[in-house]
């Protein structure tokens, strides 16, 4: 099979490996789509670390194509895969919260990943119910998004984003942008975009945003506050892993609001705060990674549901240009970039 590696940071290639086995518990799957994350990005950059020589890749759609003894699906089940291969034991697994297993292990940083022709699921990752069937009305290429879709409902859902709430979103790139059209659908209202790209306002814009500010030439907090009836906004989300953005997100937040740092930043940095704001505001600031099984099955019941999902994915590429997903998102041209199988999708 053709495969891209990641073999240090600034360098990946596409190379021939081996098509793996399912051995007894195991699954191989046909790739459909995998699209390419921020953190892949960073990985790329040497800020978050990888094994070398690791398959990267981890939002995952794709076809059964051979099952292992006991492995439970079928060839030509159509799934995507939660990355997380939890211990299922630990404080974090037995209350639903896999994403922090403490013994955790990611597919495309520790165990190969999507961006391949094929996938080895592994069985400590389908014994933990990471493998999840998608609905024939579901492209395959919009389920690719089901993980950063999961990952942008455990933001709102640790923000208590429903009707009614409003929703600061801090920076309109491909996760800012989620976020908006997932709110929305969550009946969040008023929806604050905050960017200081023009074309990435403009789609935050036509994408239903009812507020969007560009804080270099506009006084973020005093419209918030307008738009809030004074009090600021009811949760805010930092998408942008920006240390400056964190001082200006506690301002931004009503009393006892959140505030979510969903963006991982850069290592070896800090941000000093004045801890008596968080005090007598009451505030919550939090952060949030990844998304629990449970919110993996709400997302993939969501998706078809989520306006302009189909608009997120800007970028596509076969597996021999995988590589140049990476470049795309460098040089910041359109949003979410995917890598492409031909010929797999049935939907
Ligand atoms: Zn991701
Ligand atoms: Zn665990």
């Amino acid at each position: 099979m053709r495969a891209t590696i990641f073999e240090a940071p600034g360098k990946v290639s596409v190379v021939d490996r081996a098509t793996p086995e399912p051995g007894p518990g195991e699954l191989r799957l046909r790739m459909a789509a995998a699209s390419l994350c921020a953190s892949d990005v960073r990985v790329y950059r040497g800020e978050k670390y990888a094994k070398p020589g690791v398959v990267p890749g981890h939002e995952i759609a794709g076809v059964v194509e051979a099952v292992g003894e006991g492995a439970g699906f079928a060839e030509g089940d159509r799934v995507v895969v939660c990355p997380v291969v939890a211990c299922g034991h630990c404080r974090f697994c037995i209350v639903g919260r896999q994403n922090r297993c403490v013994d955790r292990r990611t597919l495309g940083y520790d165990l190969d990943g999507g961006f391949a022709e094929q996938l080895l699921v592994p069985a400590e990752l389908l014994r933990v119910g990471h493998v999840l069937p998608v609905p024939k009305s579901l492209p395959l290429d919009i389920a690719a998004l089901t993980e950063p879709a999961a990952c942008t409902l455990n933001s709102l859902e640790l923000c208590e984003v429903g009707a009614g709430t409003s929703l600061l979103i801090m920076g309109a790139g491909p996760m800012g942008l989620l976020h908006l059209i997932m709110a929305r659908a969550l009946g969040s209202s008023p929806i604050i975009v905050s960017e200081p790209v023009a074309e990435r306002r403009a789609i935050a814009e036509r994408w239903g945003a009812d507020l969007v500010l560009d804080p270099e030439s506009q006084d973020v907090l005093a419209e918030v506050k307008a738009a809030t009836g004074g009090y600021g906004a009811d949760a805010v989300v930092v998408t942008v892993g920006l240390h400056a953005m964190v001082n200006p997100a506690i301002d931004y937040v009503r009393k006892q609001g959140v505030i979510n740092l969903f963006a991982g930043f850069p290592p070896n940095q800090t941000v000093p705060f004045d801890p008596n704001i968080i005090h007598y505001g009451e505030i919550i600031l939090s952060g949030s990674q990844n998304a629990t099984t449970e919110q993996y099955r709400k997302t993939i019941a969501l998706l078809g549901q989520v306006p302009h999902i189909d608009e997120v994915v800007t970028n596509r590429y076969d597996i021999e240009h995988a590589p140049e997903a990476y470049s795309s998102r460098l040089a910041m041209s359109g949003l979410k970039s995917l890598v492409q199988f031909a010929g797999v999708d049935s939907a």
